[in-house]
């Protein structure tokens, strides 16, 4: 028998456990741990609530939660309830599935005033994360600065730019569907420091912004390259900038739409000025260099706003004494490797890049690794002895099962139309589950 531990329920957990449940069938026993009482990591906190179809491959974590020999073991802090040490003397492999929660950091002068906000708790705002419920951003601005042009800031402005019906069939959170009908935002400006040829959109993502509501996206042509460069680009990239090039030739029949969604290319913030809130930001013009890097070209302007979200990618808090590489955010690992019986997957092995499917290669091919390295398993423990320690401890894990009866009040709960209403508090789906 092999024991696995992983920590953290989201895409990269469960693929990793659908790997190992595939490869030893009935010869291992793997346990999911997750701070949260409730499962599935980004599929409930990071995809946009919009995009149910995306959300839908939970169904599929669902399939491997339900085999006996994975289990899902909510409400357990890792580094709080038990440390990873405990957990490698009891499991043959530990695997960090931690994910990359936390915000790559603007590093410029007033990035602390109130009023910027990273994309990590804007966006944990609107899906019901329990850390970032309180978050409140100031809706009553009347323009938005987003910066970074990749998916997350694509996210973003569409959830502040729908109309409260286009949100119908979304699990937005009722908090943020409240604040977001109250909204005064009228402009939302996104801030890339490259050029339309560079930008980190996907098309389909893209593509929605020329079908919403009462918003349209507004690019300067100027700012393009020649139409027959295009044809050197990536096909997935070709596309992404067929649609910008095609926003810029719809523009009269998107007029009279009131909200903007503006792309500032070659646009560096530089600095964010404001008298305790963000008043403005100081954008520096760029050219792009030889290796296609942006540079400042000196020149600068600046851009009112009133609430900035910063959207510039995300990194793994690091564990003490666990090899870390600080310049890209996650754990050192060579092919999911950190230490002897500790591993990574995912975003906390690769950073953070790709999309949800991108994990299922690394869940596979880390627990070849694995394989390779604990053979036919040890003599470890595994669950009895984690039960035993959380006993111990005073720590009531939540089951899958349990999950089960947290969803289904949050299914009992959601507005007309809603998939479901997501409890925010801790307390209120542990409370859900014993009812
Ligand atoms: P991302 O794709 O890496 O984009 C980050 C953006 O921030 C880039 O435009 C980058 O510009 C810019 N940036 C980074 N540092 C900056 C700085 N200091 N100043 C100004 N700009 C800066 O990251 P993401 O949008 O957070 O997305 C993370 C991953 O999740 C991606 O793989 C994404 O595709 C995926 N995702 C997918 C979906 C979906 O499929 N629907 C939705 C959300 C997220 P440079 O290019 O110049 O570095």
């Amino acid at each position: 028998m092999r024991h696995i531990a992983i920590i953290g329920s989201g895409p990269a957990g469960y693929y990793t456990a659908e790997a190992a449940q595939k490869k030893y069938g009935d010869d291992v026993q793997v346990d999911i741990i997750d701070r949260l009482p409730v499962p599935f990591g980004l599929i409930r906190t990071g995809v946009a609530p919009d995009h149910q179809s995306i959300k839908a491959v939970s169904r599929r974590y669902e399939k491997t939660a339900l085999n006996e020999n994975v289990r899902f073991v909510g409400n357990v802090t890792v580094g709080e309830d038990i440390s990873i040490t405990e957990l490698q003397e009891r499991y043959d492999a530990v695997v960090l599935a931690t994910g990359a929660p936390h915000d790559r950091v603007l590093d410029i002068p007033g990035s602390d005033l109130n009023g910027v906000i990273g994309s990590a708790a804007f966006v944990g705002w609107y899906n019901g994360h329990p850390d970032f419920k309180d978050l409140n951003p100031p809706l009553d601005a009347k323009t938005v600065a987003i910066i970074g042009n990749g998916n997350v800031a694509l996210d973003v402005a569409r959830i502040l730019s729908k109309t409260p019906d286009e949100f119908v069939g979304s699990d937005i959170v009722g908090h943020a569907l409240d604040a977001l009908r109250k909204s005064q935002v009228e402009q939302v400006i996104f801030l890339g420091r490259r050029g339309p040829h560079q930008i980190a959109m996907t098309p389909k993502e893209l593509g929605e912004l020329m079908h919403l509501e009462r918003a349209k996206p507004v690019v300067d042509a100027a700012d393009f390259p020649d139409e027959g460069d295009d044809a050197m680009l990536e096909p997935g990239m070709r596309k992404s900038v067929t649609h910008l090039r095609e926003f810029y030739r719809q523009a009269e029949a998107l007029q009279e739409k009131p909200v903007t969604i503006d792309f500032d290319f070659f646009a560096m913030p530089v600095e964010i000025k404001g008298d305790g809130h963000v008043q403005k930001i100081v954008v520096e013009k760029t050219e792009l260099d030889r290796d296609l890097r942006s540079t400042g070209t000196g020149e600068t302007y600046e851009v009112d706003c009133q609430l900035l979200v910063t959207c510039i990618g995300y990194r793994t808090p690091p564990i003490e004494g666990v090899p870390y590489e600080h310049g890209r955010g996650r754990f050192a690992n060579d092919q999911g490797r950190i230490l002897p019986g500790l591993y990574c997957v995912g975003w906390a092995k690769r950073g953070p890049s790709g999309t949800i499917g991108t994990n299922k290669p690394d869940g596979f091919a880390v627990i070849d690794t694995i394989d390779e390295d604990i053979g036919e398993g040890s003599r470890k423990e595994g669950r009895p002895s984690l039960d035993a320690l959380l006993a111990e401890r005073q720590v009531q894990p939540v089951t899958f099962r349990d999950w089960k009866k947290i969803e289904e009040a949050e299914i009992a709960q959601a507005r007309e139309g809603a998939p479901r209403e997501k409890f925010v508090e801790i307390g209120d789906m542990i409370a859900a589950q014993k009812s």
